[in-house]
């Protein structure tokens, strides 16, 4: 009795709608299996409310929090500072409040890429690739500015909105050293010879529109590309199956999920959690 103390640490997620989001089951598991004194506690905020949330946070000694959907890029003017991905992607998904002499301070990161690329790294490293990323929103920014500052050689941006594709390919040549080119999202994409990975970074696939496949050529992809998608919900989506079935190494949106969690918590934590924990209570989340 004399060690145990009855104040946790509080982490969580300020987002609309919460209620379909997994994150807090992946990472409570987690923190019970290290044995950590932390709470993640996922939180419906609207977007008149994120200030309020925000300063509630900073007043409950919380370590920090996760922002999702609408709050991403609304919640840097709350902040003190970003880390350089999030500063070039322009949206933080985790906030980190430390507590120096003189008062707290917020630091936004941009973890979504960051687990896009250790779920990548296992199977290929991107340093020297040509990248070609489907989609021009959150996710495919966040994954395109992270591959390319982990050494890709180039990033084709193919977007079915062409003026949202080239922002994100001219966000790409201006800020890292990585060229991006926009491709017009033509029907039955070819995709081009030499490319080293290929991604599903729009949301065409997700429950409950799993019948539905990016337009691709499939003939077109060399066996040799690695093929991900970023969809969860289900993951095993047709795209992934019809790479498969041509012979590519997949990737699902469940180890891009697992792998932010896991930097998420280090940042808040500073320890490595399990990432087959995390992996097993998505795979029990989705029936698997
Ligand atoms: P956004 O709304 O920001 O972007 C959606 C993208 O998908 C846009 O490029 C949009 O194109 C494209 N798109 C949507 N429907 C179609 C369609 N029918 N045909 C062609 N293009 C289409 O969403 P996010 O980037 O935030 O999320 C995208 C996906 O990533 C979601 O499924 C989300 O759940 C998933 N995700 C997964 C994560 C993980 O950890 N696995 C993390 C974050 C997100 P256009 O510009 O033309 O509208």
């Amino acid at each position: 009795m004399a060690d145990r103390t009855f104040c946790a640490e509080l982490t969580g997620s300020f987002s609309t709608s919460a209620a379909q989001n997994p994150t807090v089951a992946i990472m409570e598991a987690a923190f019970a299996d290290a044995a950590l004194d932390f709470r993640y506690i996922n939180c419906e905020v609207p977007p008149e409310s994120l200030a309020d949330a925000v300063r509630g946070a900073i007043a409950m000694g919380w370590r920090g929090f996760n922002c999702s959907i609408p709050h991403k890029v609304a919640v840097i003017e709350h902040l003190d500072a970003l880390a350089q991905s999030a500063e070039i992607i322009g949206a933080v998904n985790t906030v980190v409040i430390d507590r120096p002499e003189g008062g707290p301070r917020l630091t936004g990161e941009n973890t979504d890429g960051q687990g896009f690329v250790a779920s990548l790294l296992p199977v290929r490293d991107p340093a020297g690739q040509h990248v070609v990323i489907l989609g021009a929103g959150g996710a495919a920014r966040a994954i395109a500015v992270e591959t390319a500052l982990a050494g890709a050689l180039s990033i084709t941006i193919v977007n079915r909105t062409p003026e949202r594709g080239q922002m994100v390919a001219d966000l790409i040549d201006a800020q890292t050293p990585a060229a991006g080119r926009y491709l017009p999202w033509t029907p039955q994409l070819h995709v081009p010879h030499g490319t080293g990975v290929l991604i599903n970074a729009t949301s065409i696939g997700f429950h409950p529109n799993e019948a539905e496949t990016p337009d691709v050529d499939f003939e077109s992809i060399d066996p040799g590309t690695v093929v991900a998608d970023v969809v969860v919900n289900p993951p095993e989506t047709n795209f992934l199956k019809a790479a498969a079935a041509r012979g590519c190494t997949t990737l699902d949106g469940l180890g891009m999920l697992v792998n932010q969690a896991l930097i998420n918590a280090r940042l808040w934590t500073g320890r490595d959690l399990s990432s087959a924990v995390m992996r097993r209570e998505l795979e029990e989340i989705f029936g698997l």
